[in-house]
């Protein structure tokens, strides 16, 4: 797809499955709402703070593409338009919807990521439906991608959308975040094979894919290389066209906003309506969603425990537990309301008495200042998620203990244990432990309370959600540089169409073909890597265009090229740049490069010390040169002789001289100097006019011709090491669709 150029900014576009803004009736008016999530407030301040830190320039607008029932022209025409954002909504047809997002985001990923494979529901219409909302909410972005934007895809929701956008935007810059957990490879491959694989490949279309946790980051690549198996190298997936980063970005929360709203009048106000009623016992407090991740039972037990084994608390701690309602018309809801209900009402029932009751238990949503009030108030903040991502709670908690008095019980499942070690964290599913973790909650003393809390306030102030947003989009404009820096440079699509545009424009052009790791892939026994009948074809029509000279390289010995290459019309180079043959003529033999017998004979006696102690590994004899083959052996025991071998052949070389050792891929090679397959692409360059040059090879020793190359030339590394190449391409199995991409293109 051809891209609009946006000539002047550049755009940060979100998506997400919800779109922050509402049409709401007020007064009798339709108006657009703006929520009040730390996520809006995280993206508003992103644009100004990354122009004055990198050099990129973005426009102040932000495009926010969600879902929604209302069509553009409704959002466009009701009051109260935002100067921030440029709302897209998607509209995606409620039968599909409810497939999607009820059925594989709620009943699919959502158990399954937290580790509930239970009761995780495995339903092809799901699945199917899943896709089709992806493929919507693509059909809704891509009219309105301009060249140079920003993507940012948000959560488990669009985990396929990446990848579709990228099929067609090649060059684009997309991040993708995950908001829940990332679990691991063995809960993840519970998926069905093909979405699991069409999962994988979806997020890689990102070029920065970020999660709360680096052992959330690390399962994903743990599923990638397992499912996939590309290469990873450090927090990069080596894709086969790209390199994707993968990194830890914790979510944080606006600390500001919470710690000065918990020290206003009104927050003070509904804090004197609370200790109204609790004057002076200690409170525990704990607000979550209904939800089975939240271990709402297991904290009930817990307190129960504690309550049976502490009874000198009686009387003087009471437990506020607010469950917020979500989704309770599912069944699965309901039961999990009655039976924490049924707990609640077990423990009142044990150890309440007329004037005191242990639990006070709340169905509701609260009010925001009333929240900020039972976070301020509360002694413990006792949260304990099965599983959770990250869990905002206990940051806002913690935010709001301006004179750092409340203690934090945190379960070590939720993704915020991994920055605030100084909680006390337990695990959920004990019993015992949660009820020692409120008693040392209880009785540890304000001084170490106040140490432990000022210490994470520290860490989640200066690590807040402005900043979390801030770090990932700055990550994400600096990711191409990266690439640079990773000294590899991946052949994209876009530099493939370049070349072959200078193919086409070309009228006399060369072409260096290295053989093994190039044309054809390494085989355990190197006379099985014989060309076959596709090699074969491709040369001769690469050959066949009278403009092509072309010139296969290798570091075979003669008699192999002459067998499967004498009627290619094509020019041989063997054994290194020692023999050469030009199309039509015989083979030129340098005489001075045979290495004398009897040399020969002692660099096969000492390689032959370690081939006995090197199961696997063999000799090759050359007219000119004696390889120690090593592909088949052990690789750290191979290792480990080639460095032995390596040093006992340098003395040799040295007494010698006129001698060289090469390193190339798995083989260690004794051969006279002065020659290589630099020297042979000079031979066939100097004093000539080609006016396209392009050279391919994956060894050492392909770096010699890539050195005497001219800076006009197109030099490809296969593979993903360092390189005088100009570009890598990381998969000998796509040497083949380029070098066809050139031919029909041609
Ligand atoms: N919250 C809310 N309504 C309430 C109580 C809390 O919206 O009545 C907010 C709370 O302030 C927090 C969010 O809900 O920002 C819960 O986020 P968390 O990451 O802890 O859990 P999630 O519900 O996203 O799994």
């Amino acid at each position: 797809m051809k891209l609009n150029i946006n000539k002047k900014l550049k755009r940060i576009i979100i998506v997400s499955y919800r779109l922050p803004f509402s049409i709401i009736e007020e007064n009798g008016k339709k108006i657009l709402r703006q929520n009040t999530g730390g996520l809006v407030s995280a993206i508003l301040g992103l644009s100004s703070k990354i122009q004055s830190m990198n050099s990129e320039s973005f426009t102040s607008k932000i495009q926010w593409f969600g879902y929604s029932e209302h069509t553009k022209e409704e959002f466009d025409s009701v009051e109260g338009q935002s100067d921030s954002f440029d709302i897209f909504p998607v509209n995606i047809p409620s039968e599909i919807n409810k497939n999607y997002y009820e059925g594989f985001c709620n009943d699919t990923i959502w158990p399954l990521f937290h580790y509930f494979p239970t009761i995780t529901e495995f339903e092809n219409s799901y699945y199917d439906d899943y896709k089709k909302a992806n493929q919507i909410f693509y059909d809704t972005i891509s009219p309105l991608i301009l060249q140079g934007d920003y993507v940012w895809v948000h959560d488990y929701q669009l985990m396929l959308l990446p990848g579709m956008i990228r099929e067609k935007f090649i060059d684009l810059s997309i991040g993708f975040f995950l908001h829940i957990s990332f679990p691991s490879f063995e809960i993840f491959m519970l998926l069905h094979r093909q979405w699991r694989e069409e999962i994988i490949e979806g997020l890689l279309g990102a070029d920065l894919i970020g999660f709360h946790t680096n052992d959330y980051s690390r399962n994903f690549i743990n599923s990638v290389s397992r499912i996939r198996g590309y290469e990873i190298k450090m927090h990069y997936v080596i894709t086969k066209r790209r390199i994707v980063k993968v990194d830890t970005f914790p979510i944080g929360i606006d600390y500001d906003k919470f710690s000065n709203d918990a020290q206003s009048e009104r927050t003070q106000n509904e804090i004197k309506e609370i200790r109204k009623y609790i004057p002076k016992s200690k409170l525990i407090f704990s607000v979550d969603r209904l939800d089975y991740t939240k271990g709402l039972l297991n904290r009930l037990i817990g307190y129960e425990r504690f309550l049976e084994d502490y009874p000198e608390w009686k009387e003087k701690v009471v437990f506020n537990m607010v469950v917020v309602p979500s989704r309770d018309s599912i069944p699965r809801y309901q039961e999990m309301k009655k039976e924490i209900e049924a707990a609640v009402g077990r423990i009142q029932g044990k150890f309440s008495n007329l004037s005191w009751k242990p639990i006070v238990y709340q169905y509701k949503s609260l009010e925001y200042f009333e929240l900020l009030a039972l976070y301020s108030t509360s002694d413990v903040g006792m949260i304990t998620p099965l599983r959770d991502g990250m869990n905002l709670v206990s940051k806002e908690y913690l935010a709001c203990q301006n004179s750092n008095e409340g203690i934090l019980i945190l379960s070590e499942m939720a993704g915020a244990s991994a920055e605030l070690g100084e909680a006390i964290l337990v695990n959920p599913n004990d019993a015992n432990e949660l009820a020692e973790a409120i008693h040392q909650a209880l009785t540890m003393s304000p001084d170490e309370i106040r140490e432990r809390v000022s210490r994470m306030r520290i860490r989640i102030n200066k690590y807040n959600v402005f900043a979390w947003a801030f770090d990932f989009i700055n990550q994400l404009t600096l990711i191409k540089e990266e690439h640079t820096m990773l000294e590899i440079k991946v052949m994209t699509e876009i530099i493939e169409r370049q070349i072959i545009e200078k193919y086409k424009n070309s009228m006399k052009r060369i072409i260096f073909l290295d053989y093994d790791g190039t044309m054809v892939p390494f085989s355990a026994i190197p006379e099985n890597a014989t060309p076959g009948v596709n090699v074969l074809e491709l040369i001769k029509k690469l050959s066949g265009d009278t403009n092509n000279e072309i010139v296969i390289i290798s570091g075979r010995k003669r008699i192999f090229l002459d067998k499967w290459f004498s009627d290619c019309n094509v020019n041989l180079v063997a054994e290194h740049g020692l023999f050469m043959r030009r199309k039509g003529q015989d083979w030129e033999l340098k005489k001075d490069i045979i290495i004398d017998k009897e040399i020969k004979q002692n660099i096969s006696e000492i390689m032959e010390k370690y081939t006995d102690r090197c199961h696997g590994s063999f000799i090759e004899e050359k007219e000119a040169a004696v390889v120690w083959h090593f592909r088949n052996a052990d690789p750290e025991l191979a290792f480990v002789r080639s460095q032995e071998l390596k040093s006992e052949l340098f003395d040799m070389i040295n007494y010698y001289s006129g001698l060289q050792l090469l390193e190339g891929n798995k083989v260690i090679e004794v051969k006279k100097a002065g020659f290589n397959k630099g020297t042979s692409v000079n031979d066939f360059i100097q004093n000539s006019d080609y006016d396209f040059i392009l050279a391919l090879g994956d060894d050492v020793t392909d770096e010699d011709m890539f050195q005497v190359l001219p800076d006009r030339a197109v030099s490809i590394k296969i593979g993903k090491t360092q390189t005088y190449a100009k570009y890598n391409i990381v998969f000998q199995e796509l040497v083949h669709n380029f070098l066809e991409g050139l031919i029909k293109n041609g």
